[in-house]
């Protein structure tokens, strides 16, 4: 999802730290670890090419969602986004803004103006989607210590699902645009397969 410019609104009072110059180069989540001892280490992830390193100070999101909308499409080159929001205090770059690529789709400009979508400026793995407030982290690199840890990330539900490729049959809430907002769809019948994620479902089994 490409956050909107009423969230943009919503936070404009820090703007001015935000505008001025390079001030937000300080701010989170570029601040380094640095100096920083009140700043706990839960997990770390990295970029495919090992450049972009940050830490989340979280056990798990405060949400996360799969969004189907053509921008998360056509950005990821992907047929739906996997986001998980964390607050901007809950996550240090091991080398701030270094290293990072920007981009800013309302104007298609590359520099850092919010929202911004976050990648790898070597590797263009995306990293996040940076709101005024809150952070969409793409959790497909962080470093899970197990499938309980994984299981933290588990979306609780679909967005922009009017705008999909596929059909998912999870059983998962899916709205048609942003959640809680938008009118809830129905799930498309399942029809004439006989597998879930590619393994034969029990019943057929003696088959
Ligand atoms: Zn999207
Ligand atoms: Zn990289």
């Amino acid at each position: 999802m490409v956050v909107t410019r009423s969230e943009t609104q919503t936070g404009a009072q820090t703007g001015a730290v935000q505008n001025s110059s390079e001030g937000w180069k300080q701010q989170p989540p570029y601040r380094t670890t640095e100096g920083d001892e009140g700043f706990e280490k839960k997990w770390t992830a990295h970029c495919h090419c090992g450049r972009v390193r940050y830490w989340l100070s979280r056990d798990g999101p405060l949400a996360s969602k799969f969004c189907h909308c053509v921008d998360c499409q056509a950005l990821h080159g992907a047929p739906f986004q996997w986001a998980a929001i964390f607050h901007k205090e809950d996550l240090r770059f091991e080398s701030g803004a270094e290293g990072l690529a920007f981009y800013h789709a309302p104007d298609k400009s590359t520099t850092h103006r919010l929202p911004c979508k976050v990648s790898c400026a070597y590797c263009h793995a995306p990293i996040m989607d940076e709101g005024r407030n809150m952070v969409l982290m793409f959790p497909g690199i962080i470093k899970f210590s197990d499938a309980e840890h994984k299981k933290l990330f588990d979306p609780q539900c679909h967005i922009f699902y009017s705008q999909r490729v596929v059909d998912i049959h999870d059983g998962k809430p899916k709205w048609s645009k942003l959640d809680g907002k938008s009118e809830l769809m129905k799930e498309v019948e399942r029809e004439g397969s006989n597998t879930i994620l590619g393994e034969p479902k029990n019943e057929n089994m003696q088959d």
